[in-house]
């Protein structure tokens, strides 16, 4: 989807956008995961899941800080709303807590940024994520 949104600017075409859907509130979540280690996944709906990064540090609220943000396997929707305990000897073992949930409006999304507006608790604001060469790992900081 990358080329057809490059090549496209939604404000003058009246073709479909598809993921972009401009004032489209979808799920934004943090979850607060203690497993071997402390971390916070957070999760964004997008293409009908929720594509997941566990951020080893506490997320940022201030700019100026940038985390960490590992991306791992996509998540069902009705995740968002897990809080619970995973036994022991189960991947993921540990307590995992809703720890910011709101919305977010989709800005910009190319295959190695996204750009978000976040309305939650804790997190408000335009946050990025930007991908490393490792494909992996992204850097997720607070825009303004
Ligand atoms: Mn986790």
């Amino acid at each position: 989807m990358d080329e057809y949104w490059r090549k496209r600017n939604f404000q003058k075409t009246t073709e479909p956008q598809g993921e972009i859907t401009l004032g489209g509130n979808k799920i934004y979540v943090i979850q607060k995961h203690a497993a071997t280690h402390l971390h916070f996944d957070l999760r964004l709906e997008m293409d009908g899941v929720l594509k997941s990064w566990a951020v080893p540090k506490e997320p940022p609220t201030e700019v100026g800080l940038k985390r960490l943000a590992v991306q791992v396997e996509d998540h069902p929707i009705d995740y968002a709303n897990f809080e619970g305990t995973i036994p022991e000897g189960e991947y993921g073992a540990g307590t995992v807590e809703i720890w910011d949930k709101g919305t977010y409006r989709l800005i910009e999304r190319t295959e190695n940024k996204l750009i978000v507006d976040i309305e939650g608790n804790r997190l408000r604001g335009t946050y990025v994520l930007i991908r490393l060469k490792d494909r992996k790992n992204w850097l997720f900081f607070k825009k303004k």
